[in-house]
């Protein structure tokens, strides 16, 4: 697998949850194919080319407020300062204005602002009188007053390539100029659930079954602009039925990602069904909890990411590890989620070795508004229930054995 991956199957080598996500972003190729689309299509994509603005941001210098446009130079000593009015400009306005000196005009916030013009009065601050206007303070030379370029300059960097089109970038696109964006290609992902025991809700549960969650936790996680989705459902624990399915996945997809089955159980296939349709693999040991183990492989084009099947199980390992390798792999530029501070209500004991991710409520806040967590069960890997109810993950360091009530800690907010 990806140079230097300090994992191997036989081994048993735990890894740490930086060592393993650091692996796992090695591993993650990203999509390299490109496709222009128009702006309103492109909201949701990943930006695949570094823009620059196209014009100057604003283009023209303009009023920030409503009020009137005045020239230093009319005005004389106060204390009242006494202008008639000598005009009018509203947005949309074209700004060319052969306004004799001595007067101001009347103008409205995105108005441009006239050559010479140079302050603009809050129409607050004036009162009217006969022919004009009287105010009481005098302006500062260019105050109200948008400059040309001020937000950004023609030419200046606006995006670069790697981020999601969200509101702010597509506001961000549209005054730079772009009508049609570069964006990569939809990732294209494959999910399935394996395990004989899976059930459809809504169907009757028959003795031994449960309902499937996973594939709708996978569902709603993957629902994204820049992800072509294929869901191939549950699969039952049969190696010849697993096989095909995999195969077909990594043949179209570039991204496959399933739960169950990558334990070491009997009715764990993944791991030796991957090998057998030609991908590499490893079974990761990560010392995290909950969440060990999780499986990656590569066919070919495709990557393969192995899930637990206890439900939150899979949804700690996708948060933490899968969902920034999908991220990489679908071109995205993405900062690791960074942890926020937190302390408990509670003291805490446990084991020490792995890095762990307990579901938490939020009891209260400290007076400076730091969240103050309380922990919800010590054994929850199965327990889907509890996620819902959850608040988000507190983050207990590997070594960590004990912790008082009052402790700081870091917390990942759902
Ligand atoms: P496995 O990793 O396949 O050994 O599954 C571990 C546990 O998770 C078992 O109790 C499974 O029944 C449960 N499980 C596996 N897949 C799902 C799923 N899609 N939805 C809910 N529970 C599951
Ligand atoms: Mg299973």
């Amino acid at each position: 697998m990806a140079d230097g991956c300090a994992c191997d199957r036989n081994a048993q080598t735990y890894l740490s949850v930086p060592e393993a996500l650091k692996w796992g972003l090695a591993a993650a190729h990203p999509v390299t194919e490109t496709e222009t689309l128009s702006l309103s299509d492109s909201i949701g994509r990943v930006l695949a080319e570094d823009c620059v603005s196209k014009v100057d941001m604003p283009a023209f210098d303009n009023s920030a407020m409503d009020g009137y446009a005045v020239r230093m130079s009319d005005l004389g000593q106060g204390p009242l300062f006494d202008l008639p009015v000598i005009g009018r400009i509203a947005a949309g306005d074209s700004g060319r204005h052969s306004a004799p000196a001595g007067g101001a005009l009347r103008i409205f916030t995105g108005a441009p602002v006239p050559a010479g013009f140079d302050a603009v009065l809050m129409q607050e601050d004036c009162e009217h009188t006969t022919d004009g206007i009287r105010f009481a303070r005098c302006p500062k030379p260019g105050q109200h007053i948008r400059r040309a370029g001020e937000d950004l300059e023609a030419g200046a960097p606006i995006l670069r390539r790697g981020c999601e089109i969200g509101p702010r970038e597509a506001a961000a696109l549209a005054s730079a100029g772009y009508g049609e964006v570069k964006v990569f290609r939809k990732l294209r992902v494959a999910i399935f659930s394996t395990g004989s025991e899976l059930r459809q809700p809504g169907e009757a549960l028959g003795p031994g079954q449960i309902y499937n969650s996973n594939r709708f936790m996978l569902l709603a996680l993957l629902d994204k602009q820049w992800i072509e989705l294929s869901d191939r459902g549950p699969v039952a624990d049969k190696p010849e039925l697993l096989k095909a399915v995999l195969r077909e996945a990594c043949d179209t997809s570039d991204l496959i990602v399933t739960t169950g089955g990558v334990s070491v159980g009997d009715e764990d296939h993944m791991p030796l069904l991957f090998t057998e349709i030609g991908g590499e693999t490893d079974v990761m040991k990560v010392a995290m909890k909950p969440g060990k183990p999780i499986m990656f492989g590569r066919r070919k084009n495709a990557l393969y990411i192995g899930l637990p099947g206890n439900p939150v199980s899979a949804y700690v390992t996708w948060q933490i590890i899968g969902s920034q390798m999908m991220a990489r792999r679908a071109g995205l530029h993405r900062a690791v989620p960074i942890p926020e501070q937190a302390v408990l209500d509670e003291p805490l004991e446990r084991r020490a070795g792995r890095q762990e991710y307990r579901p938490v409520r939020i009891e209260g806040t400290l007076p400076d508004g730091t969240p103050r967590l309380r922990l919800m069960a010590a054994s929850y890997s199965g327990r889907v229930a509890l996620l819902a109810q959850a608040d988000g993950l507190a983050i207990i360091p590997a070594e960590t054995e004990e912790m008082s009530a009052g402790q700081q800690l870091g917390f990942l907010r759902f």
